[in-house]
């Protein structure tokens, strides 16, 4: 290939000329081309037309051959210059090498020129042509005599060349010569149309990425704003209702965030739809309702992601997860009469992220707040508790050392014995609660020693309830003892199911206000029941479930002592042995607390749940 030439190179300083006249003219002519061919406008006009190195179409293949055709020359081109090299849009009757590479550098081309005079260049024999004959095109493409017209866009660039070829010189005629002007007319027609095109999808892609770049813009400002809402205070019900009210209808027309409750259901604390009227039918929806006659409402429809459509719409619902935890399930919903497309769904997954992201902060600033609350309620009963007994033993430990002083030596043995006793029963008490404290961490960490042995339950519960004869006595109540005549044997822990049994007992004498309390025992193959009734103060409804918590409790501190810790105490040792508690109590009417236990539990007994 011969060496690289450029447009700029096309018409040196000096040299001869193309046309007849080498005068001023022509030496004017020349500057102005060079001018010309420097000007990057006619570069950029050739890039818009979108045709450099584009295949042939018939459109100027169909051109080309007429042109050839009519002035009877092998060869008919259409020539786009380019800034080192001339692309043939069309080139017909071109032999090979170049019909199939279909470009050649400057240093082949007769087109140059055209395109740097915007004049059409007739050459009847380019072999004696001042400035062509030493052309490459002539040795290498056979180029005798040469006919070009330039291709100039209405904006006044001239692009290239519609252009006939002969390879023996001839006598180009007028005729000829008006012919090829009126299809090179044709040829710009064409070029200028796919510009137009090229133009048009340009403008459509700028549009397309402009509205990407708005949507990207959108959906970011929704997040930060999003993120912002849901960090808002800490009632997550409103904070997740104005995130909802701030998706709708971006992400899709309605919205429904339901949490996942301790119970295990679902419930839903937000929903939000763009038609008022969907949004009431969607509220009246009884929670145990599916939302879509096709949905699956069992757990999957909590852990995965689930997209449906039907007749009343689609939906995608997509779980509120955080560290591998399912805290709910928040569903985008579509009508079906829009046809905005499918919900999106790395969107809605970002809004579900930041959801749950909220829902879990809630719930750890609620837990913290609660663990707040219940620790300082803890340590102001816990330092009145453990002062009622100290108050108790100082003032008895006085009075016994007034006793024994001289003044007072006639005092009475029996008067000592009983302030000693009553000392003891304040030790116990003090020892009581210090166990109970001890058993929370101890519990709370699995120490507790649960080895299981042969144990006759029926004597447990009569050795136990003769250590409260004293104390039934001093509080007047009766204790009824059924079915503890005879043995009752299974694998449990005996020191724990004592601590069952001692922890109901003390209640019923506690609240039981000296009626009589029943300590029952039924047994069957598999089970035993173990029932404490007594006819006192009673559990209103609402706190039958919550005594068994940790530090709950339904009684007033001024009336009553206690930690709030047996019944859990209680509760978590059954679990432990594989049995549940129970609680039925009225009011003023008193409360039947009823313990089942397994026989043989399992070998290995069940972990605790906190
Ligand atoms: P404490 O008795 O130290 O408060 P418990 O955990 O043993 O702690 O009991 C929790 C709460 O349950 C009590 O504070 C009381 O309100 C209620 N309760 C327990 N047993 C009875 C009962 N037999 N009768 C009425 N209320 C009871």
């Amino acid at each position: 290939m011969a060496e690289s030439h450029s447009e700029e190179q096309a018409h040196g300083g000096s040299g001869p000329s193309l046309g007849q006249d080498t005068g001023v003219g022509a030496q004017a002519a020349l500057r102005d081309i060079q001018q010309a061919l420097r000007r990057q406008r006619r570069l950029d006009a050739l890039r818009r037309t979108a045709l450099l190195d584009t295949p042939s179409e018939e459109a100027f293949d169909r051109l080309a051959r007429l042109a050839t055709r009519v002035v009877n020359a092998p060869v008919g081109l259409v020539t786009l210059v380019d800034r080192d090299r001339q692309f043939f849009k069309s080139c017909v009757g071109l032999p090979p090498p170049w019909c199939d590479v279909r470009q050649t550098p400057l240093t082949y081309s007769f087109c140059m020129h055209v395109v740097a005079s915007g004049e059409p260049l007739v050459i009847e024999d380019a072999r004696k042509h001042p400035v062509l004959r030493d052309n490459l095109a002539i040795d290498q493409l056979g180029v005798v005599a040469y006919a070009g017209v330039p291709l100039t866009a209405s904006e006044g660039e001239t692009l290239g060349t519609f252009c006939v070829i002969d390879t023996q010189p001839r006598v180009w005629t007028d005729e000829e010569l008006y012919i090829l002007g009126e299809l090179a007319a044709s040829v710009m027609t064409e070029i200028e149309l796919r510009a137009s095109r090229a133009l048009e999808a340009q403008a459509r892609s700028a549009e397309a990425a402009r509205a990407e770049a708005e949507a990207a813009r959108q959906r970011f400002a929704l997040l930060a704003e999003l993120s912002a809402l849901l960090a808002e205070g800490f009632d997550i019900r409103a904070m997740l209702a104005r995130a909802a009210r701030r998706v709708v209808p971006l992400v899709a027309e309605g919205l429904m965030v339901e949490l996942l409750e301790h119970d295990g259901r679902l419930r839903r604390v937000a929903v939000v739809h763009q038609e008022p009227s969907e949004e009431e039918r969607l509220r009246a929806l009884p929670e145990s309702l599916s939302l879509l006659e096709s949905e699956p409402r069992a757990t999957p429809s909590v852990a995965g992601h689930i997209r449906l459509s039907g007749p009343e719409g689609s939906f995608l619902r997509l779980p509120l997860t955080s560290h591998g935890r399912v805290l709910g399930v928040v569903t985008f919903l579509r009508l079906p009469q829009r046809h905005s497309g499918e919900i999106d769904s790395s969107l809605a997954e970002d809004v579900a992220r930041r959801m749950a992201m909220a829902v879990e902060n809630a719930r750890l600033y609620e837990e913290a707040h609660e663990a707040i609350l219940l620790r300082d309620r803890f340590l102001s009963i816990a330092s009145h508790e453990l002062r009622t007994p100290l108050t108790a033993l100082r003032l008895q430990a006085q009075s016994v050392l007034r006793g024994t002083s001289p003044s007072a030596r006639q005092s009475a043995q029996a008067d000592v014995t009983g302030k000693v006793q009553g000392i003891c029963r304040q030790v116990e008490r003090l020892g009581h609660l210090v166990d109970e404290l001890l058993d929370i961490s101890r519990l709370s960490e699995g120490h507790l020693s649960f080895q299981l042995e042969d144990v006759d339950l029926a004597e447990v519960l009569r050795d136990v309830s003769s250590r409260f004869q004293e104390e039934l006595v001093r509080s007047g109540n009766r204790l009824v003892k059924v079915g503890l005549d005879a043995p009752v044997v299974g694998r449990w822990n005996r020191l724990r199911l004592e601590q069952v049994v001692v922890n109901l007992l003390t209640n019923a004498i506690k609240y039981g206000q000296g009626r009589p309390i029943t300590l029952r025992l039924e047994v069957d193959e598999e089970h035993v029941w173990i029932t404490v009734r007594d006819e006192g103060i009673g559990i209103a409804p609402r706190d039958q479930e919550r005594i068994f918590e940790r530090f709950e409790r339904a009684v007033s501190e001024q009336h009553y002592g206690g930690f709030g810790l047996g019944l859990w105490i209680v509760r978590e040792i059954v679990h432990r042995l594989g049995g549940s508690i129970s609680v039925t109590s009225r009011q003023g009417a008193g409360s039947a607390f009823t313990v089942e236990l397994p026989r043989h539990p399992m070998p290995d007994p069940v972990p605790l749940l906190h």
